[in-house]
């Protein structure tokens, strides 16, 4: 690729910030990540940046498919550090919306999934990004606020305090890239620059997030390596049990308003008893603790509709969960991260003054497509609160009946899993033959006994 400049500095070292500064590497001589946490050497240890680190984390096939891309290899990286890789339907429990996956059988073509804890998988991407010789991490580093020119046109570079300094320092930068998540402060540095900040979508869940890790007894799971509860009607809940790495695996347990769950151990673990099925419930009530019980109170899905500002400061770029922030049970952050990835990758060709506008346009497409699957889903909810016009509810009542239909179709079920892991658009399931199969299985439920429901 062609170099469009010199210096880029990159605001976050985790999922989105690495993956920008990989990208960024292939069109300017130098790249810049400035992290605020100090970086753990450890490929279990958790920091206080990421506190997601400690929940179940999936990496949807969609960005195993780009990290793999982005840096060849890295996927064995996971599974020589121990992640499991899932094989085959037999190894995943996944029970949505009250339906209960097909388990048996074979994808026809569907690849393994890779299971590594975030812990591992950012050790992993820290040491592919150490290994590139343009690219340098600084770490205690915290971005204080960005440089301008004097009429705030243009950013030329971003203040930052080490850690244990008093001072500012200034790091100048041809461009910068913000990746500092969710709470990032983009938005307030345009206003005190004088431009309008992007409306924001927003859909209030008020999840809330509790995991503890759990040692189970060998075999006491089965072949199942990955179990999957998610909402229903009628129950705002949902569990994750997750193989790790080193026979260590994670249970989350997840409830909407007013259905939080209690994060007392006692409490907690009854909490689970309704929602998973007998087999599993016996295997994480006698399984070793291995850490205390953690919460993460996630209050809203947001996206910021950056694409459609019409004065934006040049050489500013916003990627990651600074720009859309999912509710997480639909575990897309960092596919949709990598996504904007490949976008950013798109973007840098030409002017670069122009590489903004080319970025958010680009990105709007993936996030769009997967803003409309989590906020769509969630609004089935009826104690979620937000727009449902009649798109909305039609394709909710049909997506009940592709869940019901991949309980006993494996082609359906195979096709639902690629749209979900954000291999396929969701158009796919809209597509005649697949049409076909879900209203015989409906057809075939009207006239026979209810499947069963864990
Ligand atoms: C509970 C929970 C569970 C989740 N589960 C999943 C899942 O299963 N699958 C999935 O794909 N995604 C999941 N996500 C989302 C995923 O973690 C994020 O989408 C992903 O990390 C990409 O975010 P990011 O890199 O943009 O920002 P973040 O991961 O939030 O990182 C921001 C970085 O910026 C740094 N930073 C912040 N401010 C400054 C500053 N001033 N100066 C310097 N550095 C700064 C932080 O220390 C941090 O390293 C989950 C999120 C949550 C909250």
């Amino acid at each position: 690729m062609k170099r469009i400049g010199e210096h880029a500095v990159v605001l976050g070292a985790s999922i989105s910030g690495l993956l920008a500064a990989r990208v960024l590497s292939e069109a300017f001589d130098r790249v810049t990540v400035v992290e605020r946490d100090q970086l753990p050497d450890g490929q279990r240890t958790q920091r206080r940046g990421v506190p997601q680190g400690r929940h179940a984390h999936g990496l949807l096939s969609k960005g195993a498919k780009i990290f793999e891309e982005l840096f060849p290899g890295i996927l064995d990286d996971f599974v020589a550090g121990g992640a499991p890789v899932i094989d085959g339907p037999a190894e995943l429990r996944m029970r949505l919306g009250g339906h209960l996956l097909c388990m048996d059988g074979e994808y026809a073509d569907l690849s393994r999934t890779y299971q590594p804890s975030r812990p591992h998988l950012e050790s992993r991407l820290r040491a592919r990004i150490g290994a590139l010789s343009r690219i340098k991490v600084i770490d205690q580093c915290q971005v204080t606020g960005l440089r301008t020119t004097s009429d705030n046109g243009t950013v030329t570079g971003v203040g930052v305090r080490y850690e244990g300094s008093g001072s500012e320092d200034v790091i100048p930068a041809d461009l910068v890239v913000d990746a500092t998540g969710r709470s990032g402060r983009t938005t307030k540095w345009l206003v005190e620059m004088g431009y309008e900040p992007p409306a924001e979508e927003r859909i209030d869940v008020d999840i809330m997030y509790t995991s503890r890790y759990l040692r189970p007894a060998p075999g006491s799971m089965g072949r199942e390596k990955v179990v999957i509860i998610g909402h229903a009607p009628g129950s705002p809940k949902g569990a994750e049990f997750l193989e790790e790495e080193d026979g260590r695996w994670v249970l989350t347990l997840i409830g909407y308003r007013d259905h939080h769950p209690p994060t007392d151990p006692a409490g907690w673990i009854e909490f689970a008893r309704p929602l998973v099925p007998d087999h599993v419930f016996a295997a994480i009530r006698d399984a070793e603790p291995l850490s205390e019980i953690s919460a993460h109170r996630f209050p809203a899905s947001v996206r910021r509709r950056y694409e459609k500002l019409t004065r934006f400061p040049r050489r500013l770029v916003v990627v990651g969960d600074a720009i859309s922030s999912f509710n997480p049970i639909y575990a897309q952050g960092m596919t949709v991260a990598s996504l904007q990835a490949m976008a950013l990758r798109d973007s840098l060709s030409g002017d670069l003054d122009q590489v903004a506008q080319r970025f958010f346009r680009k990105a709007a497409k993936p996030i769009g497509v997967a803003w409309r699957m989590a906020t769509g889903s969630d609004l089935a909810l009826p104690q979620i609160e937000g727009p449902r016009p009649l798109p909305v509810r039609l394709i909710n009542s049909y997506m009940d009946k592709v869940l019901a239909a991949a309980e006993t179709d494996m082609v359906v079920a195979e096709k639902f899993l690629k749209v979900q892991y954000l291999l396929e658009p969701p158009t796919t399931l809209c597509t005649p033959s697949t049409m076909r199969r879900v209203l015989a299985a409906h057809r075939r439920r009207r006239s026979s006994a209810p499947a069963p429901t864990h």
